[in-house]
């Protein structure tokens, strides 16, 4: 059997950073855990533009709808904020995300004990919390037609469309469901079924979904009292599936709940390829940290986790996952840091590349 393929992009600023840290961590599974992978490497991004003129050169676009799955470190920096819109190293990732129609984001919310502190909540609130969050990313509010700003009477009127077709609520309601089967089988939809039409069918087609997983529990919930619930009480959810744009907000807001930007992996997922995996791609919620890039300084661990959640979701390696984490966790508890993590002053934080090594050991005093 051929062996699985990764792209890995590693883009602009702090990316390549981080991604060498990633590196590290393919190479050791491929040397003690059995799986090798075919890993090819390209430019996106700033990066892309400076070699090509573009921020995503079509080969690379073509090698990307082949692999198994691609994992993206981050794009952008000062260097090209004055290009025009279309050039900017960002058109690199949206294009990426929508050649290969990633309708689903997840957006895991973990809190590692030994960081509890960094949350702005209370410790006992947070520590332990384990949530997914599934965000539908193609289309409602950001993507519905009509849109714009128009002259309306003597004034002007900015026009969104909150718009859903029942095919578009179904594939993220599925994408959440399987999700839940591997985790603690339940799924909290939340919308605003109370106010929205878009709410209402939205709430219909997941409850119609929901009786092809007998297994999940489903619950519904008003998105309001959904952001609420997330700081009042957020253990008490498992995968919270949401829309577009509710999901942009409620994804950050569970997101700070862990504390540290470069701890936070995520994925997004589109229809099954012929293996039967999803097209996917793997990449930290932060950006190019322009202001850290090349100093050593940055986190790899976001990084080291996106690809954690590419073998538990493209790879079928759901062991090697949890191992990964789990390397993440003890380095964490051994109270290696770097700079972001810091607590007080006087603590001497590791380089990007000390943390990675610490991440290799603790998968070997793991395995
Ligand atoms: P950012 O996430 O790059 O940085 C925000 C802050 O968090 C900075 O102080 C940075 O030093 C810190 N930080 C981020 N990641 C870190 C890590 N791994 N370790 C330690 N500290 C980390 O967001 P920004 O400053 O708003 O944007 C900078 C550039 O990145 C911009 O060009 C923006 O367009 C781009 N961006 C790209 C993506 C992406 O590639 N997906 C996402 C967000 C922003």
């Amino acid at each position: 059997m051929a062996n699985p393929s990764l792209l890995i992009l590693p883009g602009d600023g702090i990316g390549p950073e981080v991604m060498a840290e990633v590196r590290k961590v393919i190479t050791w599974i491929g040397e003690n855990r059995g799986t090798t992978f075919d890993v090819s490497e390209d430019l996106v991004g700033g990066a892309a533009y400076d070699a090509h003129g573009t921020a995503l050169h079509d080969d690379t676009m073509a090698k990307a709808q082949e692999v198994d799955a691609v994992l993206l470190g981050a794009v952008g920096g000062p260097k090209y904020d004055n290009l025009d819109f279309s050039l900017k190293p960002e058109r690199g990732l949206l294009r990426l995300r929508k050649e290969m129609d990633l309708y689903s984001n997840l957006r895991p919310a973990q809190c590692f004990d030994a960081l509890a502190d960094f949350s702005s909540l209370k410790k006992d609130i947070v520590a332990g919390l384990d949530i997914m969050i599934v965000r539908e990313l193609t289309s409602g509010s950001y993507f519905g037609e009509p849109r714009g700003i128009f002259e309306e009477g003597n004034e002007r009127v900015g026009i969104n469309t909150h718009r859903y077709t029942e095919s578009e609520i179904e594939r993220a309601a599925r994408s959440a469901f399987e999700l839940a089967l591997r985790r603690n089988k339940k799924v909290c939809s939340m919308e605003k079924a109370n106010v929205m039409e878009a709410g209402i069918l939205w709430r219909e087609v997941v409850t119609e979904v929901a009786k092809d997983y007998p297994d999940v529990d489903l619950s519904h919930m008003y998105a309001d009292n959904g952001a609420m619930q997330l700081v009042r009480a957020p253990k008490q959810f498992d995968v919270i599936l949401t829309d577009n744009l509710f999901g942009d907000i409620l994804s950050d807001c569970a997101a700070m709940l862990t504390g540290s930007l470069g701890m936070l992996p995520s994925a997004s997922l589109g229809a099954p390829m012929d293996n039967g995996r999803p097209k996917a791609l793997y990449e930290p919620v932060h950006g190019s940290a322009p202001d850290i890039a090349g100093q050593g300084k940055a986190n790899p661990c976001a990084c080291i986790l996106s690809l954690a959640m590419a073998l538990r979701y493209s790879f079928d390696m759901g062991e090697e996952a949890s191992l990964v984490e789990r390397a993440v966790e003890k380095v964490l508890a051994d109270g290696v840091r770097t700079a972001d993590l810091m607590q007080s002053e006087g603590e001497t934080p590791v380089s990007t590349s000390e943390m990675g090594d610490a991440v290799v050991a603790a998968l070997t005093a793991l395995a």
